[in-house]
C-alpha cells in the first residue's frame, strides 16, 4: 500500500488526514487478518523507524524523500522522484518482492507505478478524490494541471482501479478515460464494533451536553469542500431554539478557515450555538456520533464520505448533500436525507423535520444501524483481494507464467472456506 503523502498511522482530522489514512490501515490490518503480508510505505516525516511492525502481517515502511519532517502536501510532488528510487532501494535491500502494488491518492499514483513496473507486478490504485472533480466542484482552489495529467496517466495505465462509488467510477471514465472493464467499485468499509450505538445519555454527560438538548454533530477535515458554511447558515435558519451545533476536526492548520466560520457565526447571531471541539481521536467519535441527533455532511463534493457511514453505524440518522458516494450510502428517507441543492433553507427544512420528530429520529437510527452492515471491513477486503487476484491473474495470462506466483488466490479462498 502506498501512501506517499500522508502516514495511514498519523492522527486524524487534520488538514490532510481523513478518510484515506482510515481507509488505507484498515483495509491493510483487514487483509493482514486474511493471511496476507503488507507493508503500508509512506514518506518518513519525523523521527520514526524506517521500518515498524505494526501487527501480525502489517508493517509500515517510511522511506526517506525529502526532510523528515512534516511538509505541505503541495510540496511532496518536489520530493516524488526521490521517493521512487528510494523506495526501489528498499526493496532491492530487502530482497521483498512484492504480488501488487496499491497506490492511494494521485501523489502516490506516480511511484506506486514505477515500483509496480519495476517489479513487474500489477498496479492497483484508488484515487480518494480527483483533481478534475475538485476543480468542477469550483470551491477550493484550482488544482494544478500536473495533478489532472498525472491523475489521465495513472487512470489510463493501471492495472486494476477502486472506485468508492458508482459516480466516481462514471467520472474516471468520463474524464480521464479509464478503462471500465479495470474499475471496480468496491465501496470503503467502517469498524462496526467501534461504531456502534451508544447510551445517549451517557454521552452527552461525557460531552457536557443537556440531556433533552437538540444537538447537530459536524465530522471531518475542516476544508472547504466541505460546506461547513452552508451548515451554520442552515442554522442560523433553524425555527427550534437553542440547537448546538458540534464541529469535529480541524487542527491548527485550518485555523484560517476556523476563523471565518466563527465570523460568519457571529455575524448570523448564533456562534453561542456552535462548538469548534478540534480533532477527535478515532475511537471517541462513537460518543460524538451517539450523543448528537443528527449528523450533518453537507459537502461540495464526497467521493466516499465515511463520516456518513460512521454516523449511521452509531445509529444516527444523516442529513447530506446529494453529491459522489453519499448518493450509495445515505437511504433517503429512511437512514437520512439527501439535499440536492448545495443551499441553507433545505438543509435547514430536513433538519426541522428530523429535529421536531423523535418517533422518526427513532425509526431512521434503527434502519441506519442496519443499512451499513453492508460496510463491514471484511466484506470489503474480501472485495479488495478478489480484485488484486484478477489483476494478477489477467497479468499471468499476458506475460510471464511466474510472475507474481503464490499470491492472493490461495489465501482468499482459504479464508472464504474457512469463515473468517
Ligand atoms: N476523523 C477523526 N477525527 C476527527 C475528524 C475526522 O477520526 O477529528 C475521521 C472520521 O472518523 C472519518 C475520517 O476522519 O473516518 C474522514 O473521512 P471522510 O471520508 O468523511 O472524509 P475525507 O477525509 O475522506 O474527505
Amino acid at each position: 500500500m502506498v501512501s506517499a503523502h500522508t502516514s495511514p498511522l498519523a492522527p486524524l482530522g487534520g488538514r490532510e488526514t481523513g478518510g484515506m489514512n482510515v481507509y488505507v490501515l484498515e483495509l491493510s490490518r483487514e487483509l493482514g487478518a486474511l493471511g496476507y503480508e503488507v507493508d503500508m510505505i509512506t514518506r518518513l516525516d519525523g523521527d520514526l523507524p524506517l521500518v515498524q511492525q505494526v501487527e501480525r502481517n502489517l508493517r509500515i515502511v517510511r522511506i526517506p524523500a525529502g526532510p523528515a519532517a512534516p511538509i505541505e502536501k503541495e510540496a511532496i510532488a518536489g520530493h516524488l522522484g526521490e521517493f521512487a528510487d528510494e523506495l526501489q532501494r528498499f526493496t532491492a535491500r530487502e530482497g521483498r518482492g512484492y504480488d501488487i502494488v496499491h497506490s492511494h491518492y494521485w501523489q502516490s499514483g506516480r511511484p506506486g507505478g514505477v515500483l509496480a513496473r519495476r517489479l513487474r507486478v500489477p498496479h492497483a490504485v484508488m484515487f480518494h478524490t480527483l483533481g478534475e472533480v475538485k476543480n468542477r466542484a469550483r470551491i477550493s482552489e484550482e488544482e494544478p494541471k500536473d495533478r489532472i495529467r498525472a491523475e489521465r496517466g495513472i487512470a489510463r495505465r493501471a492495472d486494476a482501479i477502486v472506485t468508492a462509488s458508482p459516480h466516481e467510477r462514471q467520472l474516471l471514465e468520463m474524464y480521464y478515460g479509464a478503462d471500465p472493464a479495470r474499475m471496480r467499485t468496491i465501496p470503503c468499509g467502517v469498524d462496526l464494533n467501534l461504531f456502534q450505538p451508544l447510551n445517549r445519555d451517557d454521552c452527552r454527560e461525557k460531552l457536557g451536553l443537556a440531556p433533552g438538548a437538540p444537538v447537530l454533530l459536524w465530522v471531518g477535515r475542516l476544508e472547504k469542500l466541505k460546506g461547513v458554511d452552508i451548515l451554520i447558515s442552515a442554522l442560523a435558519e433553524l425555527e427550534e431554539p437553542g440547537v448546538t451545533l458540534l464541529i469535529v476536526g480541524g487542527d491548527d492548520r485550518a485555523s484560517a478557515l476556523r476563523a471565518e466560520l466563527q465570523r460568519q457565526a457571529e455575524e448570523a447571531g448564533v456562534a453561542a450555538n456552535v462548538r469548534f471541539e478540534g480533532p477527535v481521536a478515532h475511537d471517541r467519535l462513537p460518543i460524538y456520533y451517539s450523543a448528537a441527533d443528527v449528523c450533518v455532511v453537507p459537502s461540495y463534493y464526497e467521493s466516499f464520505g465515511l463520516v456518513a457511514v460512521e454516523a449511521m453505524a452509531c445509529g444516527t440518522p444523516v442529513v447530506a448533500s446529494r453529491v459522489g458516494g453519499l448518493v450509495s450510502t445515505v437511504v433517503e428517507g429512511v437512514t437520512g436525507y439527501l439535499i440536492p441543492w448545495l443551499c441553507p433553507e433545505p438543509f435547514a427544512e430536513k433538519l426541522e423535520v428530523l429535529l421536531h420528530n423523535p418517533e422518526l429520529r427513532a425509526n431512521f437510527s434503527r434502519a441506519a444501524r442496519s443499512s451499513v452492515e453492508r460496510f463491514r471491513w471484511r466484506n470489503i477486503a474480501l472485495q479488495v483481494a478478489a480484485m488484486y487476484d484478477e489483476a494478477i491473474a489477467r497479468r499471468r495470462s499476458r506475460s510471464r507464467p511466474n510472475e507474481g506466483a503464490g499470491f492472493g488466490k490461495e489465501a482468499y479462498e482459504a479464508a472464504v472456506l474457512a469463515g473468517r
